[in-house]
C-alpha cells in the first residue's frame, strides 16, 4: 500500500496551495493508496481533507506537524489544536502516549547537506527514547538530507517513513511509505507504524518495488 505520509493542504497551512480536490485528484492520478494530511500545528486541515475525501472515495489519514524544541514532529492519534507555536517535547510525548499513538521525527537532517552542520548532528538521547521511526525519505530535502537520515536510522535501528511534505499538487507523492499490510484507518496506521513493516522510497523507485 503506497500512502504519502506528510502533506500540507490549503485548508490550514497557509504555506501551502494544494486543495481537498486537488488532493484527491492528483493522488488517484499518480497511483497513490492514501495521504496522511499533517497540517502544521493544528488538526482542522486533516479532518476537513478526510471529509472531503471520504465523500469522494478517497483515503485521507489524519495527523498533523508539531513543532517542537527537538525539531518538527510528526504526530499520528493525538487529535487537537496545539496550544502553543513551540510545543513542548515532553508534554508531546505524554499526549501522544496516552492515546497509544506514535511522534516520527520529520526531516530529522533538514540542513545537513549544508557544510556547517555535515556530521554534527544526531537524534537527542530524549528524542530517541520516544521513537520508533523518523522520516528518512522527505520530498522537500535534498538527496544527501536524506541519505543523513537513512544513516540515523540504521546507527539507531529505527524504522523510515516517507513523504513529499507537498505544499503544492505537483509536489504530492514526491516520496512515500510502502506498507507491507492495507491500512483502513490511523488506529491501523499507528500499529503498521510501529510494525515497521514499510519501507520509505522515492516515487521513481516505486517501479522497482513493484516489481
Ligand atoms: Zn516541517
Ligand atoms: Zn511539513
Amino acid at each position: 500500500m503506497i500512502v504519502d505520509l506528510h502533506v500540507h493542504t490549503n485548508i490550514s497551512s497557509r504555506c501551502s496551495s494544494l486543495t481537498p480536490e486537488e488532493l484527491v485528484c492528483r493522488s488517484r492520478e499518480i497511483g497513490l493508496d492514501a495521504v496522511c494530511v499533517t497540517e502544521h500545528s493544528t488538526f482542522k486541515g486533516a479532518q476537513e481533507n478526510y471529509a472531503y475525501a471520504k465523500k469522494h472515495g478517497f483515503l485521507v489519514f489524519r495527523g498533523m506537524e508539531v513543532f517542537t524544541e527537538l525539531g518538527d514532529m510528526l504526530v499520528f492519534g493525538w487529535e487537537e489544536n496545539v496550544r502553543y507555536y513551540l510545543f513542548p517535547f515532553d508534554e508531546l510525548k505524554a499526549e501522544v502516549e496516552k492515546r497509544n499513538g506514535i511522534i516520527i521525527p520529520a526531516h530529522p537532517c533538514r540542513g545537513e547537506a549544508d557544510v556547517r552542520h555535515r556530521n554534527s548532528r544526531d537524534l537527542q538521547d530524549e528524542l530517541l527514547e520516544a521513537i520508533v521511526a523518523i522520516e528518512t525519505r522527505n520530498g522537500s530535502l535534498s538527496h544527501m538530507s536524506n541519505e543523513f537520515a537513512e544513516k540515523l536510522a540504521k546507527k539507531h535501528g529505527l524504522f523510515g517513513t516517507g513523504g513529499s511534505d507537498a505544499h503544492h499538487a505537483s509536489h504530492l507523492g514526491m516520496c512515500v511509505t510502502v506498507f507491507d499490510d492495507d491500512i483502513s484507518d490511523e488506529a491501523e496506521l499507528i500499529e503498521a507504524l510501529k510494525s515497521g513493516r514499510y519501507e520509505s522510497c522515492y516515487f521513481e523507485e516505486l517501479e522497482k518495488k513493484r516489481e
